[in-house]
């Protein structure tokens, strides 16, 4: 029997412009059109114009796009990535913008393979996969070359110039939307991703010859460290995700920090971040620069925190449990776990941030020099929070055991994160038991502060990564801990009982930078003490140090020495390590020698 064949259908090239930018702008723009109509709420007659010139828009864009062999692969491009951004910006609400495909660039497989579930497959074989099948099957009909320049030319330009009287018409009100309003037409598919990827890769262009100016050469170790009599020990940890709301040290009803509390540890509990991302948040954190003055180009091109303690002759190592040091820790010992095979806590490519307890145990005890140890942990990552935490620390239950967010209820959520930040403060308090337990040889105390919150559903926003001007508390205000041995205060004159009264006094990732140092006793010119959290409390020693005058200057990014400035590969890539072979400009470094 002969199957009978279904004839293709036809189409003109016009009239598939035309479905196609009805289809991106109504079908991938959910996300969009719920925020336009919050925004535009007592405007509806120019949220229709608005709407009808984006459709013009769209056709305008499209119709040049529509010559043979060219318009078929470019619509279903377009078609994927707006149905790939509306599924994250649906689902948690996210918005794709150019730190967002920063963060994409940078991830890691074990990290992102918790993004590429059966819903995102589902949603893009329906709102990708399917329409872009027919757009493959029909049959565009094309004109000849130069009645298809005419006819296009003059659609686009009917287009732009109707679109254009449209804007015109309503222009106070859309303009006023889009200007208090910035995170709108980040929203919008396809146009939001590709700029945002076209800006991602602008600035990956500028860095390829980026040159990094010296900070702090004039950094030496001040009299308190040399009379310690010890080697004074700081651990930083460097946190994930956690956000402060949620520790039951600021007032969050449920017990989530029985260890901290235990010890009685110094709790900031009004702090904020600098971002909502670890690709902004972390490098500034360690950067001189205050939020207000942060970006990106400058964290890069400026050397950071873990330089300035090399130039003041600490020991910096930089052991990493999350996706890398994003090029923080480029040119000091740096260790990956996340790679180590063999270890009961390590699983596909991701470990239990118990992996970092047993080298700092070993590193404590052998420890002969001053140091800072950054230990980047990978906390309350999402959305997979129940990967985070080992069986016994699955305290509230029943807690969410899927990466897709969706299918568990919130209170299901917030067991699964609530048992992460449980774990936090178990890591967190054991690595001060570590350093008490070792405290005999060396003076040691902890600083841990994480990078950014989450928001667990909030408004229905999931993970995090918001625009920082409409981020909600929930992802930018972040736990911030200290403690310190008996030793250590003894011989730096920090008091703890003070600080615990200090307490309350807001304070920012700003603080870390200048905190750092105050607590390794290092004296340079871009120290400022006005931002040490610590200093109040702190006894001064024989000589105060104050800021010098060269300290502006280098916080308005001037180079603050005439050597010459170093040139450094700063490729994103951390060094390559294989736990505990670490191989560091260019050489294999057996860590366990070292200690
Ligand atoms: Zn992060």
């Amino acid at each position: 029997m002969k199957i009978p064949r279904i004839p293709r259908p036809e189409i003109g090239s016009i009239s598939l412009s035309a479905i196609v930018a009805l289809y991106l702008l109504l079908a991938t723009n959910s996300s969009f059109w719920a925020h336009a109509s919050v925004y535009f709420v007592h405007a509806r007659t120019s949220l229709l114009a608005f709407a009808a010139a984006l459709y013009l828009a769209l056709f305008a864009i499209l119709t040049p796009l529509s010559v043979k062999y060219l318009m078929k692969p470019a619509l279903v491009i377009l078609i994927l990535v707006s149905a790939t951004a509306a599924y994250f910006a649906d689902t948690f609400g996210i918005i794709i913008d150019r730190d967002m495909i920063g963060n994409a660039a940078v991830t890691t497989q074990a990290e992102a393979s918790h993004l590429l579930t059966f819903s995102l497959a589902r949603h893009l074989l329906v709102y990708a996969v399917l329409p872009s099948i027919l757009i493959v099957w029909v049959r565009v009909r094309h004109r000849r070359f130069l009645p298809k320049a005419a006819v296009n030319f003059a659609f686009v330009s009917v287009s732009l110039l109707v679109g254009a009287g449209l804007i015109y018409a309503n222009f106070a009100t859309v303009a006023y939307a889009l200007r208090e309003h910035t995170d709108l037409m980040k929203r919008f598919n396809p146009s939001g991703p590709l700029i945002a990827t076209v800006r991602y890769g602008l600035s990956t262009y500028r860095e390829r010859n980026l040159v990094v100016r010296p900070l702090g050469t004039d950094a030496h170790q001040g009299a308190r460290v040399a009379a310690a009599g010890k080697p004074v020990v700081v651990v930083v940890v460097a946190g994930e995700t956690a956000r402060a709301m949620n520790f039951s040290l600021n007032g969050y009803e449920r017990e989530t920090n029985p260890e901290l509390k235990a010890l009685g540890v110094v709790n900031y509990r009004n702090t904020t971040s600098c971002g909502t991302a670890t690709a902004v948040s972390l490098p500034c954190m360690f950067s001189v620069y205050p939020r207000s003055q942060y970006s990106d180009w400058k964290a890069r091109s400026t050397e950071n925190l873990v330089n300035v303690l090399t130039h003041a002759g600490v020991s910096v190592s930089w052991w990493d449990n999350n996706t890398g040091s994003k090029g923080i820790a480029d040119l000091i010992s740096f260790a990956s776990q996340t790679g180590r095979k063999n270890s009961p806590l390590c699983n596909n490519g991701e470990c239990l941030d118990e992996i970092l307890l047993g080298d700092l145990d070993r590193k404590l005890g052998a420890a002969i020099s001053n140091s800072v140890i950054v230990l980047h942990q990978l906390g309350s990552h999402g959305p997979s929070y129940y990967l985070r935490y080992p069986a016994a620390f699955r305290r509230f239950t029943p807690d969410c055991r899927t990466p897709e967010l969706m299918r568990c209820s919130t209170a299901e959520l917030v067991n699964a994160y609530d048992n992460t930040i449980l774990y936090t403060d178990h890591i967190l308090a054991s690595v001060a038991r570590l350093l008490e337990k070792h405290q005999d040889r060396i003076a040691g105390a902890m600083i841990y502060m994480s990078d950014h919150g989450e928001s667990l559903g909030e408004n229905g926003l999931y993970l995090h990564g918001a625009p920082y001007v409409i981020a909600p508390k929930e992802q930018t205000q972040v736990p911030f801990i200290a403690w310190f041995s008996e030793p250590y205060q003894a011989a730096m004159g920090v008091d703890a009982g003070c600080l615990a009264k200090d307490a309350d006094k807001p304070k920012s990732h700003d603080n870390l930078f200048h905190t750092v140092l105050g607590m390794m006793d290092v004296e340079t010119r871009v120290y400022n003490r006005d931002l040490d959290a610590f200093a109040a409390c702190t006894r001064p020693a024989n000589k105060e140090h104050q800021p010098a005058p060269g300290y502006h200057a280098a916080q308005n990014g001037e180079p603050e020495s005439s050597a010459p400035a170093a040139r450094r590969k700063r490729d994103g890539r951390p060094a390559f390590c294989d736990f505990p072979l670490c191989l560091s400009h260019g050489r294999a470094v057996d860590l366990h020698q070292i200690w």
